[in-house]
Formats: C-alpha cells, structure tokens, sequence
C-alpha cells in the first residue's frame, strides 16, 4: 500500500465548527496549515447543532455581561468547571459573533436590526443568537466559505490513527484515507485535536453512526496526554427510542418548551414530583434523572422509555413552531404528534470531558498538542449550558490557532521518532491482517448496551464494576477481529479503529464514574445520593497514571457573587 509524506506548519485533526475555527485563523497569521477529517467537511456533527450560540451582546437585555454568562455557566457546572476558561469564553464570545457575521452567518434579526437573542434553559438573561434550528449547519457553513476564500487545504477522507509524538514532543500523525486505503504520515510542529466526543458509546445517543467514537480519547492518551471530566456525560432528556438505528435522535427541547407534557406509563404528569415549580421546563439533569428515576422505578413503557404528550397542544402550533419534531415522526415512526405522544428516554448527548488542556490556550501535557471543541474539557463541568459548546470551539479556535502559530514559529528543531512511525504503521499492518471470526458492529454494540446499562443517567458502584468486566470481556474479542476492506473503501478499518477508541473512552468513563462518590450534575449516583463538597475536582485519567483527582481553581469573587441559584434565575424557552 502507497504511503505518502506531507509536511506542514500545524495540522488541525477534525473539520467540525472547532477545526475550522481553528485552521482559519492559522491561515490568517500566515501559517502553513493542512486539516483533515474523516466525515464530509459538510456534514461534521456541528450541523446537527440546533438552537443557538451563547454570547452577552446584550441586545434583548442590556444589563446582561460576559461575567454573568461566567457566573451562570459556573454556577450550572455545578462548580466543576474551570473558571479560567470559563472566563475566557464568555469574555471573547461576542467577538466571536461579530467574526460570524462578517463572514455572513445569517443570525435571526428584530426588526430595528438587532441580532435576536433568545432564552435558553438556566441563562439569567436572553443571550443565545441563532438560525431557526438550524444553528450548526449555519456555522459549519459560514466556516467553511471562509475556509474556501483562504484557500486553507482540507481532507476530509483522512483517518488519523496515531498521534506522532518523541519525548513528549508532538511531530505529526499517522493515518489513510477511507476510500483508497493509502496511507500518509503527516509531519508537523504542532497538532490540533478537534475531533469530538464519545456519546455514540451509548445505545441512545444524538450522535450518529460512527462519529463521536471516542477517536479523541484513544489518540490523546496514547500520546501522552491525560483526560479530565471523562464521567461527565451530559443526557439530554428526550430522544426517540425507535426505529434502532435513530435511537436517541434528539427531540428539541422546544417541544417542553412549547408545552409538551412528560407521563409515566401509568399516565402520570410525573414532573411534580422531582420540581414542582418548574415542571416539563426544569433543568436538563434534573428532567433526565426524572425520566430515569421512573423508568427504573417500574412505571416506564414496556419498552423503557416515559410519553412527551403534545396532543393537548393546538395542530398550528405544532406545525408552525415545532415542524421538525412533526416531520421526523411521521418520517421515522408514521407517528402523528398532533394525535399520539412521542416514546422517548434519555439520550447520550455531549460529552462536557474530554482532553485536559491549559486554560491560557487549550495546550496539553504533550508540547505542541492542543485540543478544542468538545474534544477539550474545562468548559462545562458537571453540566453544561445549552450553546456554550458553540461559544467555546469559535473563541478557543481562535486563541488555539494564535497559539500554534507562536509555537511553530519558535521551534527551533524538531525530534522525530521512526519507531512512533512504525508502531502508526504496524498496528493497521496487523488490523489488516485480522481475518477473525467476530464482527466489529457486534462488539461496538456490546459497548453500547454495557455503557447504557451501567453508565446511563443513574449509576451505582455494582454496575459500573459490571460494566468494567463487560468491557474486559469485548476487549478480550478483539485478537478475533475481522476486517475486510472491499471496492466500497476502508471503512471497516475505520470502524475498527472507532472501536478501539470506544473501548479507551468506555474504560475511562466507568473508572472515573467509579471514583466520583457523589452526585453532582449529569452524574447520579445511586449509592450516593448527595453532592460532596470534598469532591469538588476534577477526575483526571491517564494510560500510565490511571485516576487522579485535581482541585478546581477558584471562581473570582466578582463572578462568584453572580452566582445566583438557578432558581432565582430565569428559565426561558429551552430550544435546542
Ligand atoms: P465535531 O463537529 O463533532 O467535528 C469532529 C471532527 O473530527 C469531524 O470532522 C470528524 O470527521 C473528525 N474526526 C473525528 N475522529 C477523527 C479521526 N480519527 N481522524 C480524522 N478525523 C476525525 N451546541 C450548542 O452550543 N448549541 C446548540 O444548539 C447545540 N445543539 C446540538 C444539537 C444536537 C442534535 C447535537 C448532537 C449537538 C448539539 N450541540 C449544540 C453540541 C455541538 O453541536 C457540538 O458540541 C459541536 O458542534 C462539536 O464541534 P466540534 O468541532 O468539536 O466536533
């Protein structure tokens, strides 16, 4: 098989809204930048992104600012996340808008001109711009003409495999391309690892097939590099749970929003329960634990799952305001929501961990290694905002991009490994060679089924433990794996190579979920029920060093007096 050599400044992995982020602005220093991906430029999971982009522009509510976007991402991290970065977003989220809208994001507008802003669910003040619903596909878009006019070159048919990495020190990656198999070594100064989460290793995900793997986790720490918040899976209320292979397709929230009505199968309006106050429009943690807590509770549907009831609701409003929601049902289910209420249960949705990184400029433990997007950690903590993921991948890929650039520019030689090389080369070598007897689907779906069962929404120290000897047990599958590539291309090389990701990301998640005893945000522990103030860190895993724990810094006080509960604060329309 052919291998080819490329040499650039700075390689950006990953052509989603933070990689191109990302790779625009080395253009715009005037450094040498390659990004590849291996999905469609057009068709990264950023266009799935729906409801909106967060930035205090303050033009709905004046008296809103970036250290109230810091103090109400804070508080609603559960105080989990990094007040640095944290600071960092909100205070360059507004630039990042402007940046948009010069290169003609089309953002929804008032009549006098104004960008609209709109409420999302624990903002204290409307600051979410968007696009209809269509938010993501906007961005992805606008990027990407903006990538087009720099001429920044991108390949999006690459697989990275391996990072290159001697003495700590990142020189490339390794990787082939998904249609012809040929295989390229990609030298570099400096790395950007924009490349997604590990939601699709749940059965109910809003990712879809074969992205958000867990690609992130394996090349960070086989590199070196440690993952922080791993636990910390962020489980949007409401997905659908047929037909199998749109399990977990996101129902907006949108739908609450406009008065959706949540029932157990016994036809209980169960909200009333777990926040009286706030019903269908509580939280995002606090109405997935709901769901859950009934399901496991004995009072789901027989297939485990609770009834979003939307026929109560006036047919135009439906069609007008929640059309998207109406045609996927009809689409997927030849369900009509103006009728019959929609299945759902909670759905993997955002990994809120990812790759520790520096706050200053999302550098690594591995000099020259960089992570953004949701591939990073530090933003989100133990919950995440809706629209913040948006915000943090255009500031950070600004300030990465200034940050490789310098770090290109000042090395002044680089150390290279041909055994790094090898090892990239031998391990697809051998994955090609694999003419086993198991199948790739089967053990990916294993995974799914065991994360699912033992690392939902609610876990427990019994399950996760069963989880990890599951997971030994799929692990122990693999010397029996078959991988065929065929005329279509190489993507069952690349499935295999997902696989190993999802086993990496899997092992770091149940091992992290193991050592949090509590229960903060996204994560519930039913051997645990209370928040511990002594747990006020953030898990941080390695492949040497296994689980450490690290002290989160401290919130300055003039954001800390911001932190108002989320109860005072106000909840609007949640729509993403
Ligand atoms: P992605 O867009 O996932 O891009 C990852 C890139 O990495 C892809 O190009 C992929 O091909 C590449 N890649 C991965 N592995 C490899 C590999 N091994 N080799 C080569 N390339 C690789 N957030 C908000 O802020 N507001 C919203 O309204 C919102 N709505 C959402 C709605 C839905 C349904 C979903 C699923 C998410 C939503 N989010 C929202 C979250 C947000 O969309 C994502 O967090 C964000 O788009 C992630 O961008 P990214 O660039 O980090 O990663």
């Amino acid at each position: 098989m052919t291998e080819r050599i490329i040499s650039t400044s700075v390689l950006v992995i990953g052509t989603g809204g933070a990689g191109l982020r990302a790779a625009i602005e080395l253009r715009q220093q005037g450094v040498d930048v390659l990004a590849v991906g291996k999905r469609r430029k057009h068709d990264a999971h950023t266009t799935l992104a729906a409801g909106g982009i967060n930035a205090a522009l303050g033009t709905m509510d004046p008296e809103d600012s970036w250290q109230q976007h810091a103090a109400d991402t804070i508080k609603e991290s559960y105080n989990l996340a990094d007040p640095r970065i944290v600071e960092i977003m909100a205070k360059n989220a507004p630039e990042g808008i402007r940046e948009l809208e010069a290169w003609g994001m089309p953002f929804a507008r008032e009549a006098d001109g104004r960008i609209s802003q709109r409420f999302f669910g624990a903002h204290k003040y409307r600051r979410t711009c968007f696009v209809g619903d269509y938010t993501g596909l906007e961005i992805q878009r606008t990027l990407l003409r903006r990538a087009e006019t720099l001429d920044v070159p991108i390949i999006d048919t690459v697989y990275i495999s391996r990072l290159l990495v001697a003495d700590n020190h990142i020189f490339g990656a390794y990787g082939f391309d998904i249609v012809d198999g040929s295989r390229v070594v990609i030298h570099a100064d400096a790395v950007i690892l924009a490349t997604g989460g590990h939601t699709r290793i749940w059965r109910q995900t809003t990712s879809r097939r074969d992205e958000n793997t867990g690609d992130t986790f394996r090349l960070a720490a086989l590199a070196g590099a440690r993952l922080r918040d791993v636990e910390l899976v962020q489980f949007h209320p409401s997905g659908i749970m047929e037909p199998a292979d749109a399990a977990g397709l996101l129902i907006s929230e949108a739908a609450r929003g406009e008065g959706g009505i949540l029932r157990n199968a016994l036809g209980e309006r169960f909200m009333s329960r777990y926040d009286p106050e706030r019903m269908e429009l509580s939280t995002r943690d606090r109405v997935a634990l709901a769901i859950s807590t009934e399901i496991s509770e004995g009072r789901g549907t027989p297939r485990g799952g609770v009834l979003l009831d939307l026929t109560h609701l006036d047919r135009d409003v439906i069609l007008t305001r929640l059309p998207r929601v109406y045609r996927n049902m009809l689409d997927l289910q030849m369900l009509d929501i103006t009728k019959d209420p929609i299945e759902i249960a909670p759905t993997a949705h955002y990994s809120m961990g990812g790759v520790w990184v520096r706050p200053e400029d999302h550098g690594t433990d591995v000099a020259g290694l960089y992570a953004i997007g949701e591939a990073s950690s530090g933003t989100h903590g133990a919950n995440r905002l809706g629209g913040n993921s948006l915000a943090e991948l255009l500031v950070y890929g600004r300030i990465v991009g200034h940050a490789a650039a310098s770090y290109s520019r000042g090395l002044e030689a680089q150390t290279r490994s041909t055994e790094a090389v090898g090892e990239a080369k031998g391990e697809i070598d051998t994955l090609l060679a694999s003419r086993g007897f198991d199948n790739v689907r089967s053990m990916q779906r294993a995974i799914r089924d065991l994360m699912s069962e033992h690392a939902g929404v609610i876990r427990n120290e019994e399950g996760l433990q069963n989880g990890l000897a599951k997971l030994d047990a799929v692990e122990a599958r693999l010397p029996d794996l078959a991988v065929h590539p065929d005329i279509a291309g190489f993507d069952d090389l690349a499935h295999a190579l997902d696989l190993k990701g999802s086993l990496i990301a899997a092992r770091a998640t149940l091992e992290s979920a193991l050592a949090r005893r509590e229960t903060r945000g996204a994560h519930n522990r039913s051997d645990y029920l209370k928040l511990d103030p002594a747990l006020k860190v953030n898990m941080v895993w390695s492949l040497t060093d296994g689980l450490t724990q690290e002290p989160v810094a401290e919130t300055p006080p003039e954001i800390e007096q911001l932190m108002v509960s989320t109860e005072e604060s106000v909840v609007g329309k949640l729509v993403e």
